[in-house]
């Protein structure tokens, strides 16, 4: 594997002593005993995780069992517990009065604040509410809400009850609502009146009639209300009005005895690569992982204000808004709006006025708040900030600095956390408190993580290399099958490479062991010769000021083998002329070397983004081989409408 190596190390961003300070995790050596102690044993450190990190009604008999081949992984067998009872039950006697949630509404300075107590009572009405109509452990139930405190209270009903919960993000359509409806056959629907976002208006209660209409599976749909629209058409042959049954519910609730591999929820992929997947992931397992993640990755302390600003309808919302933060019984902020509501300011805002200490947010995010410039950002008081956190794609270093340096005016250490809704929390992060920073890194593996860089036809590759990202052996929080289908689950992550689990991306691992994430294996091109990650010519181009974001795909090209194609969004003001792309031409040359040089450069509009905002590269990637009329599944797509304008355009420059 040659050329995507830097040729001058890349520099290294110490580690912050206000961050070190205190850490639970001090220091790289720190690190590396209990990383190593975390491959050697794993039975030995998991099973003290999952007991320090969780209540069990019940201890678990064996640490682990299984194994990739078969998918027949399970962790903590024998053990007994619940996992609404850890996110909550477990605080009411230290911290009962303590802001468990702390809901910042659509409209600015509007919010809820939610203790444990709180959180208690309203779980169990709901609980108790599921139960009257026949809600029963090991049912699913389909949850299209929007981020209000009642969709993470409606979450910790279905676990309370074993309930399999299977969360639909609510910026879904009708179609794709149904079809996660049908393929987890969820018999009740959790959705609301209307949603609220960035000032506009989300019809939910309508998007779910149309989504179940002639659907019989579906029983009952339970109707929380958001905006109180009296308009809002009511069924009531099938709709449950929740503001008329909470008043009439018992407030407590007792739990379910959950196996330690009983389901706990079920989530779809975001779709980057195809069709959405069923992920399943089990109780003891995937609550060991999201909680002891959750603590070594933010460093989380008593008195943390924590805001991860992501949808719940995304696994990062499940791990790291709900069960992660819960299960730590720390404040966790659930934050209704958009980073650029009422303007670009309204992040910094949030922190000023909550004092937040630990912040994570998504590349995309950052990117776009950058192109609007400082002002928005000190505006703001960010002294209490010491985390701050991104996840979802790799951070080109532009907007790594811009995160840094602007951001957390170099006081705050930044966590870029590499994961999948497969691995049920963090598997690649540098710990705050111990690994020295590189932009653009996601670091040093997690406990327990044991990576294997393996090249073309599986075999591993040893020290300063590059190529396909696995895993060697299990992890509590790795999903137990793909729901309903464990052949697709065998196919996808086990078969292509016999013996690990397989990740879809491309990695490059550097002189200390950090790893790089170069993008998803299909997006690694191969041109005259030359293995290029996408994402590094990506980053070559968003560093060049006119440029705000880039999605590089590779085509078929005579003479290279590969060609680079890239899709470019311009800042405001700024056209796509000759000029201009001979200066990103440049640019690419300059930084990463003529080999890199785009062979096609598109202008466009904006890119096709999946609804969790990631760029859905093998859309432009079929435009590029010509192949626009076998684009695939685009379902989860944000904003359908840019594909034709992109064809268009594309077709323009050729
Ligand atoms: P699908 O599997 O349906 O194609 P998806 O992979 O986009 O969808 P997710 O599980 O939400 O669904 O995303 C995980 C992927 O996101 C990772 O495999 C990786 O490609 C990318 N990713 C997430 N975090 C990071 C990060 N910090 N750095 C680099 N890539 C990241
Ligand atoms: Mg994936």
């Amino acid at each position: 594997m040659t050329s995507t190596k830097p040729t001058t190390p890349e520099k290294v961003y110490s580690v912050v002593p206000r961050v070190a300070k205190d850490a639970h995790i001090k220091g790289i050596t720190q690190y590396k005993k209990e990383y190593q102690r975390s491959i050697e044993d794993p039975e030995g450190f998991w099973g003290e995780k999952a007991r320090e990190a969780l209540s069990w009604f019940h201890d678990f008999d064996v640490a682990h069992y299984g194994g990739f081949d078969n998918g027949d992984v399970a962790w903590f067998l024998g053990g007994k517990l619940n996992a609404s009872v850890n996110c909550i039950d477990r605080h009411i006697v230290t911290r009962g009065d303590k802001t468990a949630i702390l809901w910042e509404s659509d409209e600015p300075g509007v919010h809820r604040r939610i203790t444990y107590k709180d959180l208690l009572t309203e779980t169990c009405k709901i609980a108790n509410a599921m139960l009257t109509q026949g809600v029963r452990k090991g049912d699913t139930v389909a949850i299209y809400m929007p981020m209000i405190p009642e969709l993470i209270m409606t979450m910790l009903a279905c676990t309370r009850i074993g309930a399999i919960h299977s969360i639909v993000f609510a910026g879904f359509s009708a179609d794709a609502l149904r079809d996660r409806i049908i393929d987890a056959q969820s018999k009740w629907v959790f959705t609301a009146d209307e949603g609220k976002r960035g000032g506009r208006t989300l019809p939910l209660k309508k998007t779910v009639d149309e989504a179940i209409h002639g659907v019989h599976v579906v029983k009952n749909v339970f109707v929380f209300k958001r905006t109180n629209n009296p308009k809002v058409p009511f069924h009531p042959k099938i709709d449950l009005d929740m503001t008329k049954i909470m008043p009439l519910m018992r407030p407590y609730c007792p739990a379910e005895w959950m196996d330690s591999e009983d389901y706990m929820f079920i989530l779809y992929t975001s779709g980057s690569t195809g069709k959405p997947k069923g992920v399943a992931h089990t109780t003891g397992g995937y609550l060991t992982y999201a909680a002891t993640t959750c603590k070594y990755t933010f460093d989380l302390q008593e008195d943390d204000v924590y805001a991860c600003v992501a949808d719940c309808g995304w696994i990062t919302g499940h791990s790291y808004i709900v069960y992660g933060p819960l299960c730590n019984g720390a404040t966790t902020v659930m934050f209704e709006s958009t980073p650029m509501y009422p303007d670009c300011g309204r992040y910094w805002d949030l922190v000023q006025r909550y004092g937040i200490t630990k912040f994570y947010t998504a590349p995309t995010a950052i990117r776009a708040l950058m192109a609007h410039g400082k002002e928005f950002v000190k505006k703001y008081n960010r002294s209490t900030l010491k985390v701050l956190g991104t996840v979802g794609e790799p951070i080109n270093p532009e907007a790594w600095k811009w995160y840094y340096e602007v951001v957390g005016e170099k006081k705050c250490m930044i966590v870029d956390t590499y994961w999948q809704t497969e691995t049920g929390g963090h598997i690649g992060v540098g710990l705050p408190g111990a690994a020295p920073m590189k932009a653009g890194s996601c670091g040093l593996p997690f406990f327990g993580i044991d990576f294997a860089i393996l090249d073309d036809q599986g075999k591993e590759l040893e020290g300063v290399t590059e190529g396909r990202l696995c895993i060697k052996s299990p992890w509590p929080g790795l999903a137990r099958t793909v729901y309903g289908d464990h052949h697709r689950y065998l196919s996808v992550y086990m078969a292509p490479h016999p013996g690990y689990y397989f990740t879809g991306d491309g990695a490059r691992r550097d002189a200390d062991g950090y790893y790089w994430i170069t993008g998803r294996i299909d997006d690694v091109l191969s041109t005259s010769g030359h293995r290029i990650g996408t994402a590094e010519v990506e980053s070559a181009l968003v560093a060049h000021n006119v440029v705000t974001e880039a999605a590089v795909v590779g085509f078929p090209h005579r003479v290279k083998g590969e060609g680079i194609c890239c899709y470019i969004t311009l800042i405001h003001g700024v056209d796509g002329t000759n000029a201009v792309m001979k200066e990103l031409t440049q640019q690419v040359r300059s930084i990463i070397g003529a080999f890199a040089t785009p062979d096609i450069i598109v202008f466009v509009p904006s890119l096709p983004k999946t609804r969790s905002g990631k760029i859905m590269r093998r859309i432009l990637r079929k435009i590029a081989h010509g192949e626009e009329d076998s684009i695939g599944d685009v379902s989860t797509l944000a904003d359908p409408d840019v594909v034709p304008a992109i064809i268009a355009n594309f077709k323009h420059v050729l």
